[in-house]
């Protein structure tokens, strides 16, 4: 399973925010980005040319790392969210929203994406029953998410809880039994992820 390696913190300070990527060290004053509010690297405190395409750019990356998504699979959900109906954006976003490791992070399952994804490819999660070790996996409406009854991973997962204060509405978990469901898909008001969408068509349909 490929994934980016290049250290979390750095890619924050990259985008100029947090992105929670570290789960209860985001939460703290140990945080990269309110250590050192300025882009890493030689010249990060220099003064930054500003473009269009740079603001896209950024955005695009903003979101692949939120989503902690290669860049060829992230172009992979926009082309599948391009030959849906409806707004390109706002599908691309609820693609990215359904991802397993996304879901048990809004769930509280999880303390950050990378754990999340650690958990699963360790087979630790049942959807409906089945197990599931795809972190890509696509939740649908109606699905049951559950920990694996034998799982060693419980306590982890009981303290990854305590970070969360709120489980978005199209989601509803119960934090005792480690169980949630999908109620439906969601909409582009409840996902909070810190992007400006419509960048990234503008990038992508250059
Ligand atoms: Fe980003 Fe978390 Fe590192 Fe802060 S601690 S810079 S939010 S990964």
């Amino acid at each position: 399973m490929a994934r980016d390696t290049s250290p979390q913190c750095k890619q924050c300070r990259r985008e100029g925010q947090k992105l929670f990527l570290k789960g209860a060290r985001c939460l703290t004053e140990k945080c990269g980005v309110e250590r050192r509010s300025y882009p890493p690297g030689e010249h990060g405190r220099g003064r930054m040319r500003q473009s269009e395409y740079r603001q896209q750019l950024r955005e695009k990356q903003k979101a692949r790392r939120y989503y902690q998504v290669l860049e060829r699979q992230f172009r992979g959900y926009y082309d599948k969210a391009s030959r849906q109906p409806g707004i390109t954006g706002e599908n691309l976003l609820r693609l990215l929203e359904r991802r397993l490791d996304n879901v048990l992070v809004r769930l509280g399952f999880a303390a950050s994406r990378r754990q999340a994804r650690q958990l699963i490819g360790h087979g630790h999660w049942l959807v409906n029953g089945r197990r599931v070790d795809i972190p890509s996996y696509q939740v649908r409406p109606d699905e049951v998410i559950s920990i694996r009854a034998d799982s060693k991973a419980a306590d982890v997962v009981r303290s990854a809880t305590e970070l969360t204060a709120a489980v978005p509405p199209w989601l509803q978990a119960d934090h005792d039994s480690l169980t949630a469901k999908v109620l439906r898909l969601p909409e582009r008001g409840e996902i909070t992820t810190p992007v400006a969408e419509q960048l990234i068509v503008e990038l992508y349909s250059k």
